[in-house]
């Protein structure tokens, strides 16, 4: 009954469950024939690719309701019920994981918190613990963990090579190390890119080839997507934004140098001007809460900070001439007017074409989402193979 193990119908199936997984990705729940047809594939091919695919808890069959005629039919989804994967989001001060379907569906109530150690081995093994955690119900399957990291990242090694924000990081591969451990496939997005991939699957740019997601947040990075791929660079560096040199003299950043525009234009940056203004360490959270609950007001801070960060919104609009600007920041939480004001000033200053095909507009998806969109991305998209166990041990992109 088995056939003979060689290298060329392993591939072949590999190719075939990965044609069924993009059909299903793409299109949400189908039947068999709707697979067959969009998939581009006989039947049988179809059938022995969803089998194995079952199999691996890649893929659900259910009983859908057919257009109002009340009579259910078969539907294939991408695993929920019984298999997860886990979003890990490595950030400072506070790093958060959480687990979702293979259909990218969020169970926020298993999000989980912990203070950023400081130092790697303890990271690691806090990572391990909780990963292991939310992997203790025997019924549900974790296929694999997405971890969106800070810093410069480099793809080809999987290392980190500066953090300005989380050193503890440097010079390390966190994917390749929990990976080794827990005998689990792991994929690792530096952070812009998670961004990238989170609007993508859960926010405004499902129809968008190119667009580029500039986060203000912690420190500044920029994501470009043009023509449907990640600008990556020679090594994953691309997109460095926050690292430009704007204020002569300025403070000094985490990366070495001095006045970098992420020390003058990101949440950490309006953070540590509050803090100084009130003599108190506020992290941006507090800050957002306090002025929500109208008992600290941030005017002319976030008017300094936003004027800097126009400098980022007209360098992107200008070199990369994107459909769509997506900003990632929680100072848009401090004022409803902000990006009205950040959009008038980039028009003002931005090449008036560029600017004319370019809509800017507030990121709705978050770091986690962007783990969970790389995670699924990777273990449906590289890894399928009904040969091989799902936890085996792989190279991280
Ligand atoms: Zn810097």
């Amino acid at each position: 009954m088995d056939s003979p193990v060689s290298t060329q119908p392993k591939l072949l199936s590999q190719l075939n469950e990965r044609a069924v997984l993009r059909v299903l990705q793409a299109n949400g729940p189908s039947s068999r024939a709707e697979v067959t047809r969009l998939a581009g594939v006989t039947r049988p091919t179809v059938s022995k690719a969803v089998a194995s695919l079952l199999k691996s808890g890649l893929l659900e069959e259910f009983d859908a309701p057919e257009n109002g005629r009340g009579r259910p039919a078969r539907k294939l989804r991408l695993g929920g019920a019984t298999s997860q994967v886990i979003g890990l989001v490595i950030d400072s001060p506070t790093c958060r994981i959480v687990t979702a379907g293979l259909d990218g569906s969020l169970r926020p109530q298993t999000q989980r918190e912990f203070d950023t150690p400081d130092i790697y081995e303890e990271l690691v093994a806090t990572v391990i613990d909780h990963i292991a955690a939310l992997s203790s119900d025997d019924t549900i399957t974790t296929l694999g963990a997405g971890i969106s990291l800070p810093g410069l990242f480099d793809y080809r090694e999987g290392r980190s090579i500066l953090s300005p924000n989380v050193p503890v990081t440097n010079d390390r591969c966190l994917a390749h190390d929990i990976a080794e451990q827990l005998g689990l496939e792991c994929a690792v997005l530096q952070e812009s890119d998670a961004l990238c991939l989170a609007e993508r699957h859960f926010g405004l740019a499902a129809d968008l080839g190119d667009f580029a997601m500039l986060d203000a947040s912690t420190g500044i990075g920029l994501g470009v997507l043009i023509n449907g791929r990640l600008l990556k660079g020679s090594s994953g560096l691309a997109g460095e934004i926050g690292h430009l040199p704007i204020v002569p003299d300025g403070i000094k950043c985490g990366c070495g140098r001095s006045g970098c525009l992420e020390t003058v234009a990101s949440d950490t940056a309006l953070a540590r001007l509050v803090s100084h203004r009130v003599g108190q360490d506020l992290d941006i959270e507090q800050i957002v809460e306090l002025v929500q609950a109208g008992e600290l007001t941030v005017t002319a801070e976030l008017e300094q900070v936003s004027q800097q960060l126009v400098f980022a919104l007209v360098t992107t609009v200008n070199l990369f001439n994107p459909q769509r600007l997506f900003v990632h920041s929680r100072m848009f939480d401090l004022d409803d007017t902000l990006l009205g004001r950040l959009i008038e000033r980039t028009e003002s200053i931005s090449l008036a074409p560029s600017f004319r095909d370019c809509r800017i507009e507030r990121a709705r998806g978050s770091k986690r989402e962007g783990a969970i969109a790389g995670i699924i991305e990777h273990l449906t998209d590289s890894r399928v193979s009904s040969a091989r166990p799902p936890f085996q041990n792989e190279t991280q992109t």
